[in-house]
């Protein structure tokens, strides 16, 4: 198994995050490219020094904006540190190297491993080239198979059984099992208790 990783850089991932990471490698090893994995788990220290690395970069696009304005640009992308999702451990930032080429693979907005955060960052953005949204659609496929659902915003960064991911699939549903379960466990419970002649219990079923 392949995979492209900064070893200055701490990588932690739950057990079953880790496990799909592997096999979507496998998958890509037959295809000659690599998974590369920019981010997991980020610590909320961490996540702060590329909230700030960013306020700076924009601060200087636009000197003229208040703080206010700038913090609301830098938080389209970049979420505050209570706020992101990277520091659950399932959320998974990646892209793909092509060992052919010797490149990481076109995916748009990318010069190699450094993402620009602008409008073609959304995963089929109108106005990327066709190669660009076949690239993306593989990564994006390779994921989708795993159960992980992709950023609406970035086409890089999956999402598996957090709060993202429940709203992708579908949170009613997930919410409706739950109490569906809890429905039938009291039905149940009532049903027992029936057998057993609990007079209040017979008269609420
Ligand atoms: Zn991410």
């Amino acid at each position: 198994m392949h995979l492209i990783v900064e070893f200055t850089y701490q990588y932690k991932v739950r057990e079953a995050v880790f496990e799909k990471i592997g096999r979507i490698s496998k998958i890509l090893d037959k295809e000659d490219k690599v998974l590369i994995i920019r981010s997991v788990w980020r610590s909320f220290a961490h996540q702060k020094l590329l909230r700030d690395r960013r306020f700076k970069i924009i601060k200087k696009e636009y000197p003229d904006k208040s703080e206010k304005e700038i913090i609301k640009i830098v938080s389209y992308f970049i979420a505050s540190e209570k706020k992101s999702i990277h520091s659950t451990g399932v959320a998974v930032d990646a892209l793909i190297y092509d060992l052919k080429k010797d490149c990481v693979m076109d995916f748009g907005n990318n010069n190699g491993l450094h993402l620009e955060l602008n409008k073609t960052c959304y995963p089929f953005h109108p106005d990327i080239t066709d190669q660009v949204r076949k690239n993306r659609k593989l990564l994006i496929s390779l994921f989708d198979k795993e159960n992980f659902v992709v950023d609406p915003k970035e086409y890089w960064h999956f999402d598996y059984e957090n709060v993202i991911w429940a709203i992708e699939k579908g949170e009613k549903f997930v919410l409706r099992n739950r109490l569906l379960f809890i429905y039938s466990t009291l039905c149940f419970i009532l049903r027992m208790n029936n057998n057993h002649s609990n007079p209040f219990l017979k008269m609420v079923s």
